[in-house]
């Protein structure tokens, strides 16, 4: 089993709803096993001008290879009607892969860790609710990049 972390995002078509049932639907993936879920977020959109975003991160223990996982992510957005419009536009449901174990991955249609995850605050904060010791393959701590990474225009849901 390999612990691999998970990055969900929605900004259309009713955010919220989108998120909480993909998290439900990251727990039923085949050989793989629930483990934890971050707060939920709010956060402002990069790239083009559109809608606040409502992000999360899972944490999951998974015996599929990291393409088949990649490859159950991308039917799950097909099943939320993902349309790929524009680079960084708005979207019903975005998933990433994070964190493969300790796995580093550079091929065609992957790369892990996530090449902007050390710079984007509504992943580093949701990977700290989890893990708030983690460390990086490349032996950085999370702590440091959060250090280096204000939570600007980022809010915990509920608060
Ligand atoms: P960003 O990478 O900046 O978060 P994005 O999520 O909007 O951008 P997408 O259009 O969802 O990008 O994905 C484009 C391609 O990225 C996918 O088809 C996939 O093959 C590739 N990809 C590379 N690394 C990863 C990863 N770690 N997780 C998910 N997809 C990845
Ligand atoms: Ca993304
Ligand atoms: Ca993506």
């Amino acid at each position: 089993m390999t612990r691999v972390y998970i990055g969900l995002g929605s900004n259309i078509e009713e955010p919220l709803a989108q998120i909480t049932q993909a998290l439900a639907e990251l727990a039923q993936l085949p050989d793989t096993q629930w483990l934890a879920q971050s707060r939920l977020y709010r956060s402002k959109a990069i790239g083009p001008v559109q809608p606040d975003y409502i992000n999360a991160v899972a944490l999951l223990d998974t015996r599929l290879t990291p393409l088949a996982l990649l490859d159950a992510l991308q039917a799950l957005e097909q099943h939320h009607r993902r349309v790929r419009l524009e680079h960084w536009g708005p979207r019903t449901l975005d998933l990433d892969i994070l964190l493969f174990g300790d796995q580093v991955i550079a091929s065609e249609r992957l790369t892990v860790p996530h090449p902007f995850l050390t710079q984007r605050s509504f992943v580093l904060y949701p990977l700290a609710d989890i893990s708030p010791a983690l460390v990086l393959p490349d032996g950085t701590s999370l702590q440091q990049h959060l250090n280096a990474c204000a939570p600007e225009g980022l809010q915990v849901l509920g608060d």
